[in-house]
């Protein structure tokens, strides 16, 4: 099995509570958290395996994101749209012509009950003549992926030296 938290194979997993989350860590991990009672046996294998995987492959996204300063879409999105809208003394309706899309898309977009793709985004961006995607700060940036991948990763780092 892989240890949940430094990905390696492990045959001696063992299931601590670190940061709030249960993970099957090796031995070396299992030291940075609160070790709990194994759960029966038939909680654990084949789910389990997959499970980290996919727990390790979101962690390794979120850094790369991070690594490669990939554009987001700005938090206040909505916001912006609204003010180049009003700016351009367009109605919903004019930009909803402008991009083919309808009058409800717009009012959703400017309500925030709706987050435009990558298609739309461009689209908007391009119409209005705005940004709606930036470079995430650590500030801006979704706290708990961002903060989960890298506090956990440099805590591993720092105490392996
Ligand atoms: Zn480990």
């Amino acid at each position: 099995m892989l240890c949940e938290v430094c990905g390696k194979q492990s045959t001696m997993l063992r299931v601590v509570l670190i940061e709030g989350s249960e993970l099957n860590a090796c031995p070396e991990c299992a030291r940075f958290g609160v070790e709990r009672s194994p759960k029966p046996k038939a909680t654990s294998a084949p789910v389990h395996i997959s499970e980290a995987m996919e727990r390790r492959e979101k962690r390794t996204q979120t850094r790369d994101v991070l690594v490669d300063g990939a554009e987001e879409l700005v938090p206040d999105f909505h916001v912006r749209i609204r003010k180049a809208r009003e700016r351009l003394l367009w109605t919903p309706e004019d930009l909803g012509k402008k991009i083919n899309e309808k009058k409800s898309v717009i009012l959703k977009l400017e309500g925030s009950q709706m987050r435009p793709d990558d298609a739309l985004i461009r689209k908007l961006e391009r119409a209005l003549n705005i940004k709606l995607k930036e470079r995430p700060t650590l500030a801006s940036a979704p706290r708990s992926a961002v903060q989960r991948g890298l506090t956990l990763g440099d805590f591993m780092r720092i105490e392996k030296k």
